[in-house]
């Protein structure tokens, strides 16, 4: 575990600045001292704004091969200290140790993709001459860097999900601002201490730690930074777009997850893959399964295995390599989610499996009877609860899937090819996984969803193009 008693300082354009003020930080499985941060303000915001606005300079004119060279070198310090990095988000958040060490393998993958993409940021000759009277014109369009981009991100991948935003803003000749989640701000801190390490040059990258709520809209309203760079909630993503005025937003958001199982599927391989996909990381991932629609000849069958399964779940101390799922973020949390299934239960739901809290403890739950339009099916429930519906065909599961304010991935379960594209060209979301759960991500695919999950995509190569601008230049011949 961390254990260091003294205070983490913020990184501002490449000091380590330490504050009087402090904020605490728990371990959420006992609620044990992990260590303090600094507590930022107005001015220490617009302050790592001012850096910024020299350090985009330096980050623009910094050649590809030393943007990729210092990215590498940052993946190289976090793949020495993985067991560091691993502790650390083990020890903060809610995640266990075996899904800390993959997140931290993750976050190496995505660090070494943002490197290699930057050497791929080209623009494209135009044919300018398919208008008549311009024949005599040729040109092209570069992409540029968009500036100063300001990174706000949760608490549930404090790694990776930092790195998806750090690692494709240096590859693209940024400066960015991260502002991490308040609950799990050391794993963006490692994170900042591995890109100094590796020579990034001062000014590039600050992390400043604090309340959202309190510095969030100096740091996105004001006119410097051109990009809000926000993976979140719905309600804060929606709090974030009205404040941020005129420059670039981009929206990871939440979801509640659909996905369709018919009557011709795998059953044992699709249950092991939405048990996974329900409880991993305690339910505390946005494209976490949610909403399971199976066709009514198998729903006994698929709903008991289901229900084994789940309780085959191991729920303990995170630190444990046999533990399957630890505490959620807070017991706050575990609260939210009692009360949410409760309200369900009280609404005439059947509780299959679960529905206990101990603390920040919540068991792995599943629910039936659930209306489609109950609450708990409409909003993103975030813990480790999962709806089974009965459903009489592929028309009904599509119809009652796209019937939420929200749209990330989701998953279909099927042999055959025609109802996969059904559902691929009917499902209403960002990325569709034919036999397999909504929960399959890699890091270099376009990742995003549509209505209230979110505006534009990640994934590096993607990131990277919300993160430039193309500049046309036009030569007129004479
Ligand atoms: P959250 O409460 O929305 O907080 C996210 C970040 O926003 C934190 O850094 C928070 O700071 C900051 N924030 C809060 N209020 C703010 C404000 N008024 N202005 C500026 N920043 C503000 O989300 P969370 O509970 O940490 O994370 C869970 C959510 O993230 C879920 O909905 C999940 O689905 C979503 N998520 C989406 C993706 C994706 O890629 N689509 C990935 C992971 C998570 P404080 O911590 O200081 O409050």
């Amino acid at each position: 575990m961390v254990t260091t008693a003294k205070t983490k300082g913020m990184l501002i354009g490449g000091k380590w600045v330490e504050k009087e003020d402090t904020i605490n930080v728990y371990d959420p499985q006992d609620n044990s001292f992990i260590t303090t941060v600094s507590k930022a303000t107005e001015g220490d915001v617009r302050y790592a704004i001012e850096t910024a606005e020299e350090g985009a300079k330096i980050a623009a004119s910094m050649p590809v091969h030393e943007r990729m060279s210092v990215i590498n070198k940052a993946a190289d310090h976090v793949d020495k200290n993985r067991n560091k990095f691993a502790d650390t988000i083990a020890s903060e958040g809610s995640k266990t140790i075996t899904e800390a060490q993959a997140e931290v393998t993750r976050c190496i993958e995505t660090l070494r993709i943002s490197a290699e993409e930057a050497r791929r940021i080209n623009g494209e000759t135009l044919a300018f001459d398919q208008i008549p009277g311009h024949e005599d014109r040729v040109g092209y369009y570069y992409k540029f860097p968009i500036g100063i981009i300001a990174a706000i991100t949760p608490f549930n991948d404090p790694l990776n999900l930092v790195a998806h935003k750090v690692g494709p803003a240096i590859a693209s000749g940024n400066a960015i601002i991260v502002k991490p989640a308040t609950l799990t701000p050391l794993s963006a801190i490692l994170l900042a201490e591995a890109f100094l390490a590796a020579g990034l040059p001062k000014k590039v990258l600050s992390v400043i730690t604090g309340s959202g709520g309190e510095i969030g809209d100096t740091l996105i309203s004001h006119p410097s930074v051109r990009m809000v760079s926000f993976t979140g909630g719905l309600e804060t993503g929606e709090k974030i777009a009205k404040k941020a005025g005129l420059k670039k937003i981009h929206m990871e958001l939440g979801s509640n997850s659909p996905v369709i199982v018919l009557n011709d599927a795998d059953v044992n391989e699709t249950v092991n893959s939405c048990v996974s996909g329900a409880f991993g990381a305690v339910g505390q991932n946005c494209l976490g399964v949610q909403r399971i629609f199976i066709e009514e000849s198998i729903f006994d069958m698929f709903t008991q295995k289901f229900v084994h399964q789940t309780n085959c779940y191991k729920v303990g101390n995170k630190k444990d390599e046999l533990t399957d799922m630890g505490p959620l973020i807070t017991e706050k949390e575990a609260i939210r989610v009692e009360e949410l299934v409760n309200g369900a239960i009280r609404e005439g739901a059947d509780l299959l499996t679960g529905g206990k809290r101990e603390g920040a403890f919540y068991s792995p739950t599943v629910l039936t009877n659930v209306s489609s339009d109950a609450k708990i099916a409409k909003e993103e429930i975030f813990g480790p609860v999962v709806l089974l519906f009965s459903i009489k065909s592929i028309d009904e599961a599509i119809e009652k899937a796209n019937n939420v304010n929200y749209g990330l991935q989701a998953g279909i379960f099927t042999k055959d090819v025609n109802l996969a594209f059904q559902a691929i060209n009917q499902l209403n979301v960002g990325g569709i996984m034919i036999n397999d759960s909504s929960d399959y991500r890699i890091d270099a695919m376009p990742f995003g969803g549509v209505k209230g999950s979110g505006i534009g995509r990640e994934g590096i190569k993607y990131t990277i193009e919300e993160m430039t601008e193309p500049k046309v230049v036009n030569f007129k011949l004479g």
